[in-house]
């Protein structure tokens, strides 16, 4: 959790948006939100009280009717101005996104135009999937029909490592289907989608109440899926908080979809073309600092000599490390000092329970900015199954090499190694390997000769074991989650 900070003055005081209004929180309770690159405070975050959080859920419920009942088709056009509205901001965005996050702008124009997708993909749905079907002459006279219905309001709670890009995975498809929502960005990184929400209010031009952004964390989330008049909450975070918000949504009778953590395998066959695979495996590994959840974190290196650790060596120990808006930066910071820590800790636990540290990332720093929470690439070596470098999700810039024979020893590790399933990827030129890897990988996203298999948007973003918890996942798979389903029978 962000540190506190003792008074309003000083950076920008992030504010609230409720029933199309703007407001500064009653909360006393406020915590830094810092530029990891510079290690500076930017903003200050209020925790929004238990009375906000409500008038939140009131608003976009008294707003759920008359948004409910406005034709798609008119639905749609907001959408299209979503889109226009990203797409003319898209570099601010980027920015922003970088200066809060640390990520390199490269990967924010990526998050940028993967939220550009999320609502091309939501209209393209509301022109097809959003259809019911019908059946005509069931029984003598009687015919059959079924309807989507949008069902209200939706919490839309994020993580910190994608602050645009992942509430778009749920928010143009709800609103599109037309429920309305209330977003809780993450309290890290929640400069970004205060933005884009005051994009969205100010130039789409979304009618009031229908989107609403508090802040906050753990409490914020409790009040959110308690009160009655929401239907169902989205998350994306880490498994524990994963596992917590499924129950509290099952006990308060509430429609979840609940993406966890991740410990993804990534798989390098002897056969694999080393030239083409080590580019994708460096930016598998190291991309987004490791802060991803589809980022490698152990490399099962299958019957290889030694070509494949010291070509992976060298190239992530070159990665140009620095602020994320400098041109030349390859990999930026951490996006807390505490998230430093942990892998710092994990780094020492590597080292205590005997894996040979190879790279060693923790002494990095960037000349200019001697207080931003940087951290260099780092690689273990002979990591056994057993140890928590293996196990554990470290989430930052730490890579585990383990070594087996044979592919069906690493399907082992891919599938028994870690309670995770986000995703698994394989490097080979045999087809028969990447075949059968498809088959019996137990993960939701599949890269063959890919280092980050993100699915596109029209595709659902799935997870297994303890990356998952519900039925119908981020995306596309959205519009049954969005929607209730209404048979009717009649006779005339
Ligand atoms: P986090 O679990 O700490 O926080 C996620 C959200 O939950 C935040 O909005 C936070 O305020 C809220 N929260 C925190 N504690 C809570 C509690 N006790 N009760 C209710 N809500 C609470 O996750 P994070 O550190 O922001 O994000 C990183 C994690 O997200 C990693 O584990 C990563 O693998 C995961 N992630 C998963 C996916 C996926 O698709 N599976 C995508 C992105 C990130």
């Amino acid at each position: 959790m962000p540190a506190r900070v003792a008074s309003a003055k000083g950076p920008e005081r992030l504010r609230l948006l409720m029933g199309g209004k703007w407001s500064d929180s009653e909360s006393q309770d406020l915590h830094a939100v810092f530029n990891p690159a510079e290690g500076r405070t930017i903003a200050a975050v209020p925790f929004s009280t238990k009375e906000e959080v409500s008038q939140a859920v009131s608003a976009a419920d008294d707003a759920f009717a008359s948004w409910s009942s406005m034709p798609i088709t008119d639905r749609i056009q907001f959408l299209f101005r979503m889109k226009e509205v990203l797409e003319s901001h898209a570099q601010e965005l980027a920015t922003l996104n970088t200066e809060n996050h640390g990520k390199t702008l490269e990967e924010s124009r990526g998050d940028v135009r993967r939220t550009i997708e999320n609502v091309e993909s939501a209209i393209s749905i509301a022109y097809t999937l959003a259809k019911g079907t019908s059946l005509d002459e069931i029984s003598p006279g009687i015919d059959e029909l079924m309807v989507r219905e949008p069902l209200g309001v939706f919490a839309i709670v994020c993580p910190f490592n994608f602050p645009i890009m992942i509430p778009f995975w749920f928010l143009p498809y709800a609103l599109v289907l037309g429920d309305t929502v209330v977003v809780k960005p993450s309290e890290i990184t929640p400069v970004p989608m205060q933005k884009v929400a005051e994009l969205l209010q100010e130039e789409v031009k979304l009618p009031p109440g229908v989107l609403n952004l508090v802040h906050g964390g753990s409490e914020v989330v409790e009040t959110l899926i308690g009160l009655p008049a929401t239907k169902g909450v989205t998350f994306v975070g880490s498994t524990a908080v994963a596992r917590r918000v499924y129950r509290l949504a099952g006990e308060n009778g509430k429609r979840a979809m609940v993406n966890g953590g991740a410990k993804n395998s990534i798989v390098v066959m002897p056969d694999a073309d080393m030239s083409r695979s080590i580019p994708s495996i460096v930016s598998s590994f190291f991309g987004n600092t490791g802060q991803r959840c589809l980022a490698g974190a152990n490399l099962v290196s299958v019957g290889g000599d030694k070509e494949l650790l010291n070509k992976f060596s060298k190239a992530s120990s070159s990665l140009q490390i620095g602020n994320g808006l400098s041109p030349t930066t390859e990999m930026g910071p951490m996006v807390t000092m505490a998230a430093k820590e942990r892998v710092r800790s994990y780094v020492q636990k590597g080292i205590d329970e005997g894996g040979r540290l190879v790279v060693d990332g923790r002494h990095a720093t960037v000349e200019e900015y001697p207080e931003g929470f940087y951290l260099g690439s780092t690689i273990f070596d002979e990591v056994s199954p057993s140890m928590s470098i293996a196990r554990d999700e470290v989430f930052g810039p730490l890579a585990s090499v383990l070594h087996v024979e044979t592919l069906e020893e690493a399907l082992d590790l891919v599938n028994r190694g870690t309670n995770y399933g986000n995703m698994a990827s394989i490097f080979t030129t045999s087809g028969r390997a990447a075949r059968e890897f498809k088959r019996r990988a137990n993960a939701g996203n599949i890269g063959i000769n890919i280092g980050v298999a993100a699915p596109s948007a029209f595709y659902p973003f799935g997870g297994t074991k303890d990356s998952f918890f519900g039925i119908l996942h981020p995306q596309a798979d959205t519009v049954d989650f969005f929607t209730d389903k209404k048979v009717i029978l009649s006779r005339w």
